[in-house]
């Protein structure tokens, strides 16, 4: 059992969270990946070959544009 670094009570229990980043056109929902979450403070930690294997699928994923988020006022 690992003991949770934040808050010193809850443990770490792998889980599958969703994980999501800021891009250009806003925040979108990238995937569900595996990280370490507290069950008390719910602290998460990412498992880093997770957000390795996530950089390089954001690298290889064209971003969609939407027309609906430009700013076209007049
Ligand atoms: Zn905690």
């Amino acid at each position: 059992m690992t003991m949770c670094t934040y808050c010193h009570i809850g443990k770490l229990d792998l889980k599958r969270v969703p994980y999501a980043q800021w891009h250009e056109n806003g925040l979108i929902l990238v995937e569900y990946i595996s990280a370490m979450v507290c069950d008390t403070c719910a602290e998460k930690t990412y498992n880093l070959e997770s957000l390795d294997n996530l950089q390089r699928l954001l690298a290889s994923r064209p971003i969609e544009k939407k027309d609906s988020l430009d700013n076209n006022m007049d």
